[in-house]
């Protein structure tokens, strides 16, 4: 069997690590003209589930490996004030793993053959069963299956059930990440907690990995490269509705909306990385009716993008990938592999985008939450 998967993200690049390791021929093909073109750095919680998923998908050698990269998350998650005082409680916080998303998606990547500048931009069903990817800029492919892991926007989507569209929350957030400090180590306290100011909110969350991932690599499976990254605090602020950037850089525009704020939390944003900071919006897509089960079939944002803030995108997404790969790998025929997976996928896809939407007011909202 052959398997075309269209995009790099964390959900095509599981799959893919999940279906060579079955022995299945697998290939990726990503429109990014190259692996870092853009910023992907930011971190993710992983719930039990979805790190039993990514493990189920990785060959068992390098199970140490991710053990070692990932950090612990915990905590209470607060509201405060701009000075850091509470003045209120979102309940309590996620536990789980976090990882970091570009790290992972390098270890994701190892052994893979990805073709990058390769934007499909349609598909033909053959006469024989098999279907053929087009692509912009590269020749046709054909496989026996073609998995759109193609993410929010997926154009595998639009042509296999053009109804399902994504819907615009209207939240707009910026998003940053900067070296954790000693200084900044001392906003503990506010890992996980939202911080109340005039019409907007900052979230801050630490990434700290058990090992740094280089080192880690280095000393525990030296075929993989990961790159050089130390710990560091992520930062998000959520905009007024719609809110825009104007023509200034995403840290200053964060930095002009925090006029005395606590100067640990405006030195957070002046001393963060320039190049992995940016606006970014949230978009959702609901799984609708489903389509009878072919050669082509959707996972991970492509057909269940959440809200990030309920943090199930990715478990999701990792969650799909290891069923997809179970079902191809059970030895029924393709068709009702692909069904049985998709029968599943869209009941638990589609609780995971009513769970994330029911959290986006809190967080938001610039008021505490009833
Ligand atoms: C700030 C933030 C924080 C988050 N935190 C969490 C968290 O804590 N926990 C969690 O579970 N989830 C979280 N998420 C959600 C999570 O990141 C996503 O749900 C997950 O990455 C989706 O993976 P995916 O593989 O489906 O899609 P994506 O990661 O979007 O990958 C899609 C890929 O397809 C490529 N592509 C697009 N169109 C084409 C085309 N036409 N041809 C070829 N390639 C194409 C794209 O370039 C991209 O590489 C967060 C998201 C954000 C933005």
């Amino acid at each position: 069997m052959r398997v075309s998967i269209v995009g790099a993200g964390l959900g095509g690049l599981c799959l893919a690590q999940g279906l060579r390791g079955a022995g299945i021929e697998a290939e990726v093909y990503e429109r990014d003209p190259a692996i870092t073109a853009r910023f992907q750095g930011y971190r993710l919680v992983l719930n039990p589930g979805g790190f039993e998923a990514l493990r189920g998908c990785l060959p068992q050698r390098w199970h140490p490996l991710l053990d070692a990269i990932v950090g612990d998350a915990y905590g209470e998650r607060l509201i405060l004030d701009p000075q850091l005082n509470q003045v209120g409680a979102l309940g309590p916080g996620r536990t789980g793993i976090v990882v970091d998303r570009h790290v992972l998606r390098h270890l994701l990547l190892t052994g893979l053959p990805v073709h990058t500048g390769a934007a499909l931009t349609g598909y033909d069903l053959l006469a024989d069963g098999q279907v053929e990817a087009r692509f912009a800029d590269r020749d046709p492919v054909t496989a026996d299956l073609l998995v759109g892991a193609d993410g929010v926007g997926s154009a595998v989507r639009s042509v296999l059930s053009p109804q399902t569209t994504p819907t615009d929350t209207g939240v707009r957030f910026v998003i940053g990440r900067t070296p954790l400090t000693d200084r900044f180590a001392g906003l503990s306290r506010a890992f996980g907690s939202k911080i109340a100011g005039d019409g907007v909110s900052l979230l801050l969350g630490a990434m700290r990995f058990r090992t740094p991932p280089k080192e880690a690599a280095e000393a525990l499976a030296p075929e993989v490269t990961l790159p050089d990254i130390r710990d560091y605090v992520r930062w998000a602020m959520i905009l007024p509705p719609n809110g825009s950037l104007g023509t200034a850089t995403p840290q200053e525009a964060v930095l002009s909306r925090m006029p005395g704020w606590h100067p640990d939390l405006r030195a957070l944003i002046e001393q963060a990385d320039p190049d992995n900071s940016t606006l970014l919006s949230i978009r959702v897509v609901e799984p609708g009716e489903r389509w009878a089960p072919g050669p082509v079939t959707l996972l991970g944002d492509a057909i269940h993008a959440t809200s990030p803030t309920r943090g199930n995108g990715a478990n999701t997404a990792l969650r799909d990938a290891d069923l997809l790969r179970r079902c191809l790998t059970g030895g029924r025929d393709l068709l009702s592999a692909v069904g049985d997976y998709e029968r599943q996928m869209f009941e638990y896809g589609a609780e995971a985008v009513r769970f994330s939407l029911e959290a986006l007011p809190a967080i938001a909202s610039q008021t505490e939450p009833a």
